[in-house]
C-alpha cells in the first residue's frame, strides 16, 4: 500500500486505554507523539489496534502460511536480529542459505552436469524480478551478437493472461512489452498451441506458471518445452527460454506429483522461482530463485559483499533484512524432510478433495478447479433462474462465522465469470473442513430462504486475489 497525508490530525485521538491511570494518554495517530510511553502501555495500545483483524487461520483466501510450529517460531524470534546480507557477521546464516539453495535445486532436478546458482529473496515477487532481469540481460547479449537492431522495438515477455501482478510490475519497471496469451473457456492456462504466435526476436523469455493464482491451474510445461525446442531448432542465434513461476507449486508438486516434469528436467527451463511462505510452509516473507546454470545469470547483475575478509557474490533487490525467515525455511527442511513434506502436502490434498466433493453435492456450484493438482477449489454458481443471491452474498454470509472466502471475476476475457476460491493450507485440517462445510451449508440454506436486497450496481466488485 502507498500511504498518504491524513488531513484530520487535530480531531483524531485514540481514546485513553483501560485500566491503569498511567495509560490515560491522548495519543496522536498521524504524528510522532512528544512523550514516550511505558513498554506495557505501548504494547497494549498496539495490540488493541490489531484486535479486530480477522483470524488468519479462517482466511481461506491466501496461499501464505498462517501456522508454524512453536519451535520454529521461537527459533525465528531468537534470530530476528540477524541481518541476512551481513555475511561476515553471520557466516553460519550464509551457510544455511547456501544449504537451502542446494536442497531446493536438488528438489527441482538441477542437472549434475551444470552449475546451478540461486538465492533467497523476500518472496516470489522479488524472485520473479530477478529471474526476469537475468532473462532481459541475457537476451540483450544474444541480440547484440546476432546483430539485431535493439532500438527498433522494445523487448517483450510472453505470458498467459493468468499472470500474477508481479509480472506486470516487472514489465513496467523494466520497459518491457507484455505479450499476453489470452485465456478463454477452453484454455484456462497458457495456450501452448498458439504461444509461438506471441514470440519474436525481441522475446526475452516465456513464463510458465505452476499454479495460476486465480484458479490453481498448471500451465502444460512439458508441452511448452517441446514447442520451444522445435522453435529453437530454427532460431539457434536467438533461442527463447522458459522461466517457471512456481510461487505456489514449487514446494507442492515435488511431493504430491513427483512424476510431473515441470522443472529443470525440461531442457528449456532455465530458472524457477517459488515462495517459501506458500507451500514451503514458512511465515511471510521468504522466496527463492534458482538458475539451472550460471551462464543464464549475466555477471553484471551479480554484486559482491564482504565475507570474512573475502567477497561473496549476491543477487538481490533488497539489501538489509532479517534472516529469521530463511532460518525458518531451513528449520522446516531439517524438521520435515522429504517424508514430512509429503505427508503434510498429501493431507492438504485430501482435504481439498473432500471439499470439492462436498461442494459438488450441494448442487449449487460448478467446479472450475477441483484441487486435483494445487489444493485449491474454485467454483461458480450453477445458473438457476430463481436464485436471488450471488457469490458476493455468500462471501458476506460466511464472514459472519469468521470465514474469509473471496469472490472475484476471472482475468481478462473471462471477467464476466465470478468465482469463489478456497485455498487449502496445511493448517486447514479435516475437522476444520467439516466445520466449514456445515457453516457453508447453513449459509446456502439461509440465502435460499432469504429475500435479498440487491445493490443497484451488479458489476463485479474486485479484481482478482493475488497472494
Ligand atoms: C503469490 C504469487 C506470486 C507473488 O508471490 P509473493 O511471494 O507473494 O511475492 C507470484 N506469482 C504467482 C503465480 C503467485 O501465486
Amino acid at each position: 500500500m502507498l500511504y498518504g497525508k491524513h488531513d484530520h490530525e487535530t480531531e483524531e485521538y485514540l481514546t485513553p486505554i483501560f485500566g491503569n491511570p498511567a495509560e490515560q494518554h491522548d495519543l496522536p495517530k498521524y504524528r510522532l507523539a512528544q512523550h514516550a510511553l511505558a513498554p506495557r502501555e505501548a504494547d497494549r495500545l498496539v495490540r488493541d489496534e490489531l484486535l479486530d483483524e480477522g483470524n488468519s487461520r479462517l482466511n481461506l483466501a491466501t496461499f501464505c502460511q498462517t501456522y508454524m510450529e512453536p519451535e520454529a517460531v521461537e527459533l525465528m524470534k531468537d534470530t530476528l536480529a540477524k541481518n541476512a546480507i551481513d555475511k561476515s557477521e553471520y557466516p553460519r546464516t550464509a551457510e544455511i542459505e547456501n544449504r537451502c539453495v542446494n536442497i531446493i535445486a536438488n528438489l527441482w532436478h538441477a542437472p549434475e552436469n551444470e552449475k546451478f546458482t540461486g538465492t533467497s529473496t523476500i518472496g516470489s515477487s522479488e524472485a520473479c524480478m530477478l529471474g526476469g532481469m537475468a532473462m532481459k540481460f541475457a537476451w540483450r547479449k544474444r541480440a547484440t551478437k546476432a546483430g539485431l537492431d535493439l532500438n527498433a522495438q522494445r523487448p517483450n515477455l510472453v505470458i498467459s493472461a493468468g499472470y500474477q501482478v508481479c509480472w506486470e510490475k516487472f514489465c513496467v519497471y523494466w520497459d518491457i512489452d507484455m505479450h499476453v496469451v489470452p485465456m478463454d473457456e477452453h484454455h484456462m492456462s497458457l495456450d501452448v498451441d498458439h504461444v509461438l504466435d506471441y514470440v519474436d526476436d525481441y522475446t526475452i523469455g516465456i513464463i510458465g506458471i505452476l499454479g495460476i493464482t486465480y484458479t490453481g491451474q498448471y500451465d502444460n510445461l512439458e508441452k511448452l518445452d517441446t514447442v520451444v525446442t522445435k522453435y529453437n531448432q530454427h532460431h539457434s542465434k536467438l533461442p527463447v527460454y522458459i522461466h517457471v513461476d512456481a510461487a505456489s507449486g514449487g514446494f507442492y508438486t515435488p511431493f504430491v506429483e513427483p512424476q510431473l516434469a515441470w522443472d529443470f528436467r525440461l531442457k528449456n527451463v532455465i530458472s524457477i522461482n517459488a515462495s517459501g511462505h506458500k507451500y514451503g510452509l514458512v511465515y511471510p516473507g521468504v522466496g527463492w530463485v534458482i538458475w539451472r546454470d550460471q551462464r543464464f545469470l549475466p555477471k553484471e547483475l551479480v554484486f559482491k559483499v564482504s565475507y570474512l575478509g573475502g567477497e561473496l557474490p549476491t543477487m538481490a533487490i533488497n539489501f538489509s533484512h532479517s534472516a529469521a525467515q530463511l532460518i525458518g525455511q531451513y528449520y522446516n527442511f531439517v524438521r520435515f524432510g522429504m517424508d514430512g513434506y509429503k505427508e503434510i502436502q498429501t493431507k492438504t490434498h485430501n482435504v481439498a478433495h473432500y471439499l470439492a466433493t462436498a461442494l459438488k453435492q450441494l448442487g449449487e456450484f460448478t467446479l472450475i478447479n477441483d484441487g486435483h493438482q494445487l489444493p485449491l477449489i474454485c467454483y461458480q454458481l450453477t445458473p438457476r433462474d430463481d436464485r436471488e443471491w450471488t457469490l458476493y452474498d455468500l462471501s458476506d454470509r460466511l464472514l459472519m462465522s469468521g470465514w474469509q472466502v473471496p469472490s472475484y471475476p476471472l482475468p481478462a476475457n473471462l471477467d464476466k465469470q465470478v468465482i469463489q476460491r478456497i485455498v487449502v493450507r496445511a493448517d486447514f485440517g479435516m475437522n476444520m473442513a467439516h466445520d466449514f462445510m456445515d457453516d457453508l451449508t447453513t449459509a446456502v440454506n439461509d440465502l435460499n430462504h432469504a429475500h435479498i436486497v440487491y445493490h443497484a450496481d451488479e458489476s463485479p466488485k474486485k479484481y482478482g486475489f493475488t497472494h
